[in-house]
């Protein structure tokens, strides 16, 4: 009846990308008004995605009195609070929700799920993969695959494995994760929380939250961030399920998985696959045959005698840090990009060790210069990939590795770090042919 559509409760969606349209998807599919806006443009697919099903949306506009006029909003992950939008929005006192928080008022399958600021990815395509090959019906979302709420609104499955960002916690308030995984916490992102640690590590620890003695938090034990958190909080109340390298009882040299932190990733997703009731077996074998994620620490080839490595995805400097350590012998080191105010002092001595040269890719290098000129290691200046590949082939010797691992994000010179990892294996490609 007429009563009955002017009282639905009106869902507006900001952002219209992979989260935002599941989210409306999700909100139709129980009977909202729906109405998406998103400020820049809409990839077609999306738009065909609403149209589809029905659900009204904007593009390059915010239309002010019908976003206020909200009951709820679900906001994507990659909208800042100081958006005025948001400013807006938060002055009217509109609760504002992400779309994992919705997604999950209407569903009651298991939620394993994994934040931590590096290791994420990796560690859930693990779980994920333990998971389906146990022959768990299990679908993969967050950062990765398509939205929980799409799974949930036309392809629900009993089990989620879900990579979640600290943007996506900071609007999660019923949702609990059965599993938890919380992997580390290192500076990243400062830029989007007022330059403030404590702002970004009490969005992670929302991961802990609403569970109870039925549910795990996973975590790793020699992270001095974590471990204080926990000292500080009284209100944690899943069963602690700590992990530390000694633990690990695997032979690395049987695992493709490289490197000390993925250490880490491994004991925390054998534990998350023990929990979730696998056998330990079918884990460890599992464990061993995964083959690792793209952009991240992937090896390329080798031309000449010097292995490539494809890193891209490192764009923070704990995560060089790692990739710099699981190299074996010396390397020719690739950083630069868009800086989210990196310390690198934090890698000095491993560059110092491990580096015969530096290349900087970037269209401002001068911070790079400040912080490595005084080692005095040879350093290639570039703003192309083409010529940061070129440069790599005539620094290193062979025997050594160039390393693509470059603590920023990628933005003033790709359109993400994918691209810059594509376009670096593209690049090694033509230096392998004409050779
Ligand atoms: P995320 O999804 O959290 O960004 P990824 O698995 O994509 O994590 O890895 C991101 C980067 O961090 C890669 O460069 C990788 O080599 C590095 N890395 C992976 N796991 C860890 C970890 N446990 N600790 C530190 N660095 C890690």
């Amino acid at each position: 009846s007429e009563m009955c559509i002017r009282d639905r409760k009106k869902i507006v969606v900001l952002g219209a990308a992979e989260s935002g349209c599941g989210a409306a998807v999700l909100a139709k599919k129980e009977g909202f008004d729906v109405f998406v806006s998103d400020m820049s443009k809409i990839k077609d697919t999306y738009k065909k995605m609403l149209d589809d099903h029905g659900i009204e949306w904007e593009e390059g506009q915010h239309t002010e009195e019908r976003i206020l006029a909200a009951d709820e909003v679900i906001k994507s992950p990659g909208i800042p609070f100081t958006a005025p939008m948001m400013q807006k929005i938060a002055a009217k006192g509109i609760h504002v929700i992400s779309e994992i928080e919705f997604a999950g008022r209407y569903t009651d399958s298991k939620m394993i799920c994994i934040t931590g600021s590096n290791g994420k990815t990796t560690t859930t395509s693990l779980i994920y993969h333990i998971l389906t090959k146990a022959g768990i019906d299990a679908g993969l979302a967050g950062n990765i695959g398509n939205s929980l709420a799409l799974q949930v609104a036309e392809n629900p499955h009993p089990w989620y494995v879900i990579e979640l960002s600290s943007f996506q916690l900071d609007n999660m308030y019923d949702f609990k994760a059965d599993i938890a995984i919380l992997l580390n916490i290192t500076p990243d992102h400062l830029d989007r929380y007022d330059f403030k640690m404590q702002n970004y590590t009490d969005a992670k620890m929302r991961i802990t939250q609403n569970q109870t003695k039925d549910d795990a938090l996973i975590y790793w034990s020699g992270d001095p961030i974590i471990t204080e958190e926990l000292k500080k909080r009284s209100d944690i109340g899943g069963e602690l399920c700590p992990f530390s390298e000694n633990d690990f009882t695997l032979n690395q040299d049987e695992c493709c998985l490289k490197g000390r932190h993925n250490i880490y990733n491994m004991m925390a997703a054998k534990i998350a696959c023990e929990k979730a009731g696998i056998a330990e077996d079918v884990i460890i074998e599992n464990i061993k045959n995964f083959r690792g994620v793209e952009h991240r620490l992937e090896k390329i080839g080798s031309v000449n005698g010097v292995e490539f490595i494809n890193d891209s995805k490192a764009t923070n400097v704990d995560a060089c840090y790692f990739a710099l350590e699981s190299i074996k012998g010396k390397c020719v080191l690739i950083l630069g990009g868009v800086d989210k105010g990196n310390d690198y002092n934090e890698i000095t001595p491993l560059v110092k060790e491990k580096c015969s040269a530096l290349v900087f890719l970037g269209v401002d290098n001068s911070k790079l210069h400040r912080s490595f000129d005084s080692l005095n290691l040879p350093i290639a200046d570039t703003s192309s990939m083409a010529d940061c590949v070129k440069a790599c082939a005539q620094l290193a010797k062979p025997g050594e590795t160039v390393l693509l691992s470059p603590c920023c994000a990628s933005f003033d010179l790709f359109k993400n770090m994918e691209d810059r990892g594509e376009q670096f294996k593209e690049n090694f490609k033509k230096l392998k042919e004409n050779k």
